[in-house]
Formats: structure tokens, C-alpha cells, sequence
């Protein structure tokens, strides 16, 4: 567990090269730390390393780590998030990253008692396997949203098709960086552990990053 602080840093490091790199300033860049399916202890010792900033896969997992680590964490919804169980994520979750459906508007609609900050998931690469707004329909879905005043749409977020090289990443990044500027919006959710340097290049305001700080997944 001790070498979660360590990963951290140089996870931030790579952070501050790209930025640099790209001429942007670091400040600019949110990183999440997915702690899916690890331990509250490990998050713990995330947190004691200074990490604020946490992403969960499920949402009943969401709701059972927040209740038993500090209340100033941040937590951020980046899976899949059926109908059904929207519930558990209030209210703890900050942000919603995976907004892809009008049924998961009205459900946010009913819940809330406040607006809840929200992504779109586009599904960049047009994956079967993947959920995710086509980006053909993104615009459409984004107008159809303006009647739910409890879901506050501040951005994109996307998984492009894995590929070993993340170079191969970088042509889905530049297409939702369009997709944002076209949306006119402001937050962009992109990259992980292999290709967030990259995603950073491309204007990534959010990286996820998993495996990079955590020990492999049970
Ligand atoms: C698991 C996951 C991540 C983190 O992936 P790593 O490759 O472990 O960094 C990021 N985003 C989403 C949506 C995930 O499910």
C-alpha cells in the first residue's frame, strides 16, 4: 500500500510534462483516481497522500465507500449507472460522468433536490460493446436535456477503442475536443492510465486514472 503515494506522484508528474508540453496550465487538469474494486484502506491511503478527487464504477460501491472515508472526498460516477440504482449515489456523488440516456434525466429530475453536475458519455469509437451518446446525436441529446432542471451539463466524457499503442487514442480525443467546441461546453473527460498524456495534449480538463496508482484489481 505504501507505494500508492509514490504512484500518485509520478502520475502527477507525467500530469505537469503534458500540460507543459501543451502549453496549458496544470491547474487545468482534474485527476480522478478510480478506485473501483479497491479496498476503503487503499483509498485512505490515497487521500492521506493529498488525492481529493475519487471515480467509482457502482454506484451501491460508491455509496459504501463515502460513507466510511472522509467527507470532503469527491466523488465522481464514471460507470454505467441503470435507473434503478441512481438512488444510492445521492447524496454523495459530485459528479455524474456517464449521463447517456433521457430515462436517467427524469430520474435525476425526481431525485435531486439540487442540480446535479453531469457528462455526456459519447461513445467515440461507435463500439456495440461500449454506452455512450453517438456523436451524431450528441448535439440532439444535449437540446433535449434543456428541460431537465436538475441535470447541469458541463461537459463530455468518452472511452475511445482500446488499442496497445495510445497514439491510437489521440484521433478520438481531437474528435470530441470538436464535439465540446461544438457543444460549447467547458469539461472534457478523457484518458487513463495508458493514454491520459495524450489526452492532456488534446484538451482533456479530467483524466481517470486507475491502474497507474492502485494495485491490479481483485
Ligand atoms: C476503470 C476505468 C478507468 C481507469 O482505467 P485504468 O486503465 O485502470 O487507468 C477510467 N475510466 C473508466 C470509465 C473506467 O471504467
Amino acid at each position: 500500500m505504501h507505494n500508492i503515494a509514490e504512484k500518485i506522484s509520478a502520475v502527477r508528474e507525467r500530469i505537469a510534462q503534458a500540460a507543459k508540453q501543451s502549453g496549458r496550465k496544470v491547474e487545468q487538469i482534474k485527476l480522478v483516481a478510480v478506485s473501483k474494486r479497491q479496498s476503503v484502506a487503499a483509498i485512505q491511503t490515497a487521500y492521506d497522500a493529498g488525492q481529493r478527487v475519487f471515480g467509482e464504477n457502482y454506484a451501491q460501491e460508491l455509496r459504501d465507500k463515502a460513507a466510511q472515508l472522509p467527507s470532503d472526498i469527491e466523488w465522481h460516477m464514471i460507470g454505467n449507472v441503470q435507473r434503478r440504482n441512481f438512488k444510492h449515489l445521492l447524496p454523495h456523488c459530485h459528479c455524474l460522468q456517464t449521463l447517456d440516456s433521457l430515462e436517467l434525466a427524469a430520474e435525476i429530475e425526481k431525485r435531486c433536490s439540487t442540480p446535479l453536475k453531469c457528462l455526456i458519455q459519447i461513445n467515440i469509437g461507435k463500439e456495440p460493446s461500449k454506452s455512450g451518446i453517438s456523436p451524431e446525436n450528441a448535439l440532439s441529446f444535449l437540446a433535449a436535456l434543456q428541460t431537465y432542471s436538475k441535470v447541469q451539463v458541463s461537459g463530455l466524457m468518452c472511452i475511445p477503442p482500446f488499442h496497445e499503442n495510445p497514439e491510437a487514442s489521440r484521433p478520438y480525443f481531437q474528435q470530441m475536443r470538436a464535439l465540446l467546441s461544438s457543444a460549447k461546453l467547458s469539461e472534457l473527460s478523457m484518458g487513463m492510465s495508458h493514454d491520459f498524456d495524450i489526452a492532456i495534449e488534446e484538451g482533456a480538463t479530467i483524466v481517470r486514472v486507475g491502474s497507474a496508482i492502485f494495485p491490479a484489481r481483485q
